[in-house]
C-alpha cells in the first residue's frame, strides 16, 4: 500500500541512508554479533554523514530537521537489514531528545556536538533488578552535599551499557515522596561508576546490554538534567516519543520478516510445488500483509500525530502493543512457513524471530500498554 506521509526529501535521505547501511554496516553484521558490540567508529561514521540526531540544531552539527518522520525512516531501514546493536534509535530518538527538552544551553553546548557527531554515545537507566515496570521502586538515590550529589545504586539491562560515553541516570532524590526522582548525566570515567558484563541475551546479539553500578559517585550540579525531583515526570514525558520509536521498528520489522519470507516460499518446493502454491501459505502471507498494511497506516498517522505535539500517550501505547503483539505473531508464522531453515542461525528469519521476543517486554510491557490504555478510556 502506498504511503502518503513522506515527502520527497524525506525519500532522499531514506535512499542515502540505505546505501550508507549496504556499506558500512551490513559486510560486518556477522563479525558484530559474534563480538557481542558494535566498534565505536561507526557511531562516528553515521555522525560524519549526519545520520545521527536529525533534529538537532545546526549549531550543534545536526540538520534541525524537527521532523520525525526522518527517525521513522532510520528506524524502518535498521529493521529491515536487521540490525539491532547499532541502536541509533535510542540514541537519536530517545536519549537526545531528553537533553534537547531539559537540558539547559551550557549542558547542550558542552554534549550536543558530541552526541550529533557519534563522539559521545548515550544510554538511559531506568531499570533496576528489583524495579522495571514499577519504576517508583527504583532504589537507585543520589544525595545532596555541599556542591555536589552523591549517587548510589544500580541499574540493569541497560542497551549501549558497555559503549555508552553519556548516560541519563534515574535516581530517587527525595526520601519522603517515592516519586521525586531527579535526571544525572553520568560520563565514563566518573570515579565510582563502573560497568558490568556484557549480558548474553536471547537475541540482539550485536548489542551491549549491560548491568551499571554507581558507588559514591560525585556528580557536580553542572550534570543535573532539569529540575531536582522532577524526573519521573520528565520520563513520563518523553515515552509517548519511546513507544512510537518501538512502534515504527516493530512495524518495519514485521514487513521485513513478511518479504524474506515471501522469497523463500516462492523459491522452496514440496510435493513438487512451491510453498507459496499452497493454500495455507497463500492465506498465510494474506493475513500477514493484511495486518502489516493496516499496523503502518497507524504507525504513519501517530509520526504525523508526534510532529504536531498531538500524539496523546494512550494512542502511542496503542501504537506500540499492537505493532509488537502483531511483529511476534508474524516471526513466528514466518518462522512455520521456512520449516526447519527457519531454526538456523544462517537464516534471516531465524534472527528476526529472535531479536523480536523483546519488543514486547522493553520500553513498557504489552501488559502495562493495556493498563495505560485501560485508565486512559475509564477503565481504573
Ligand atoms: C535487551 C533489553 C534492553 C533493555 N534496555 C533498557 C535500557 O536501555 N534502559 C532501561 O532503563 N531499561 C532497559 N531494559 C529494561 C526493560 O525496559 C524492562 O525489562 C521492562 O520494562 C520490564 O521490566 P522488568 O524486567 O522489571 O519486568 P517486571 O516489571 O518484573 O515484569 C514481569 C511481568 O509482570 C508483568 N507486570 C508488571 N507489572 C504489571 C502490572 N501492573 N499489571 C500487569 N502485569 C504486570 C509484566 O508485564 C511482565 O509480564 C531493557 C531490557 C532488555 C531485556
Amino acid at each position: 500500500m502506498e504511503r502518503r506521509h513522506f515527502e520527497q526529501e524525506h525519500t532522499i535521505f531514506r535512499a542515502s541512508f540505505r546505501e550508507f547501511l549496504q556499506r558500512e554496516v551490513v559486510p560486518h553484521q556477522d563479525a558484530w554479533e559474534e563480538a557481542g558490540i558494535v566498534p565505536r567508529e561507526i557511531w562516528c561514521k553515521a555522525g560524519e554523514s549526519g545520520f545521527l540526531v536529525p533534529f538537532a540544531d545546526e549549531k550543534y552539527g545536526g540538520a534541525g530537521a524537527r521532523d520525525f518522520r526522518y527517525d521513522q525512516i532510520v528506524c524502518e531501514e535498521l529493521a529491515y537489514i536487521n540490525e539491532p546493536g547499532f541502536i541509533m534509535p535510542l540514541h537519536s530518538s530517545l536519549c537526545a531528545p531528553y537533553l534537547d527538552t531539559f537540558g539547559n544551553e551550557a549542558q547542550k553546548d558542552r554534549w550536543m556536538p558530541d552526541i550529533v557527531a557519534g563522539n559521545t554515545i548515550m544510554a538511559v537507566a531506568m531499570t533496576e533488578p528489583g524495579a522495571g515496570s514499577d519504576l517508583a521502586g527504583m532504589r537507585t538515590h543520589a544525595e545532596k552535599k555541599d556542591d555536589h550529589w552523591l549517587l548510589n545504586g544500580s541499574k540493569i539491562y541497560i542497551s549501549n551499557g558497555i559503549l555508552a560515553d553519556l548516560i541519563i541516570v534515574a535516581a530517587k532524590t527525595n526520601p519522603d515522596n517515592k516519586h521525586a526522582m531527579t535526571l544525572f548525566m553520568i560520563e565514563a570515567g566518573m570515579p565510582g561508576f563502573e560497568r558490568g558484563r556484557n549480558l548474553k541475551k536471547l537475541g540482539m546479539k550485536s548489542q551491549d546490554t549491560a548491568e551499571l553500578f554507581f558507588n559514591d559517585v560525585k556528580v557536580p550540579p553542572e550534570n543535573v538534567l532539569g529540575q531536582v525531583d522532577f524526573g519521573f515526570y520528565y520520563l513520563m514525558q518523553m515515552l509517548a516519543q519511546e513507544r512510537l520509536t518501538n512502534a515504527c521498528c516493530a512495524i518495519a520489522g514485521a514487513k521485513a520478516a513478511y518479504d524474506v519470507t515471501k522469497t523463500y516460499v516462492t523459491e522452496r518446493k514440496a510435493f513438487g510445488r512451491e510453498i507459496a502454491k499452497f493454500q495455507n501459505t497463500r492465506f498465510k502471507m494474506a493475513e500477514m500483509k493484511t495486518e502489516i498494511d493496516i499496523g503502518q497506516v497507524f504507525v504513519d498517522r501517530c509520526v504525523m500525530d508526534h510532529n504536531q505535539q498531538q500524539l496523546k500517550d494512550d494512542i502511542a501505547a496503542e501504537a506500540k502493543l499492537w505493532t509488537t503483539e502483531l511483529l511476534c505473531k508474524v516471526v513466528d508464522q514466518c518462522v512455520q512457513l521456512h520449516g526447519g531453515a527457519g531454526y538456523m542461525w544462517e537464516y534471516p528469519i531465524t534472527r528476526m524471530y529472535a531479536n523480536a521476543r523483546i519488543q514486547r517486554i522493553f520500553a513498557g510491557t504489552s501488559e502495562i500498554m493495556k493498563e495505560i490504555i485501560g485508565r486512559a478510556n475509564g477503565f481504573a
